[in-house]
């Protein structure tokens, strides 16, 4: 998946981490009522960070957390943005890489890369976070 990873707050001061394609999807999902808080539930959301290191470090974060508390929100948080996002399948590794380059629509997308792929996305600076989930609209 080529998501960034933001930091957001809720109205009720709750603040937790989840993956959006960009800015703008942030606003379109957070707009249709797609984007609540994972804790509480309110849709009332905004974005608490927005430094590119951060997106990454947040992203380390998520990776080296233990606690399943967060990672059960988390996994909600991914699920729900999932079913938003475009699945490219086996075709992840080209399309994230061209819409880093601008050669496509930025956008959110998922599927599937071999480490070496993803290793390479991250070279060319491209925010990937692997997660050990399947969309679920997409299995059988
Ligand atoms: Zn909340």
């Amino acid at each position: 998946m080529a998501l960034k990873v933001f930091n957001f707050a809720c109205v009720n001061g709750h603040t937790f981490e989840a993956m959006v394609g960009s800015e703008e999807d942030f606003e379109k999902q957070k707009k249709a009522g797609l984007f609540t808080c994972p804790v509480c539930g309110s849709s009332e959301v905004k974005r608490a960070l927005s430094a590119p290191h951060v997106k990454t470090q947040a992203a380390d974060e998520v990776k080296n957390s233990e606690s399943l508390d967060s990672l059960s929100d988390l996994f909600k948080a991914i699920h729900k943005i999932l079913d938003d996002s475009e699945y490219v399948g086996d075709k992840f590794a080209d399309e994230a890489l061209a819409i880093k380059r601008g050669e496509a629509e930025e956008r959110v997308i998922s599927g599937t890369a071999s480490q070496e792929e993803v290793e390479q996305l991250r070279e060319e600076g491209v925010d990937v976070l692997q997660v050990p989930v399947v969309p679920k609209n997409k299995v059988n």
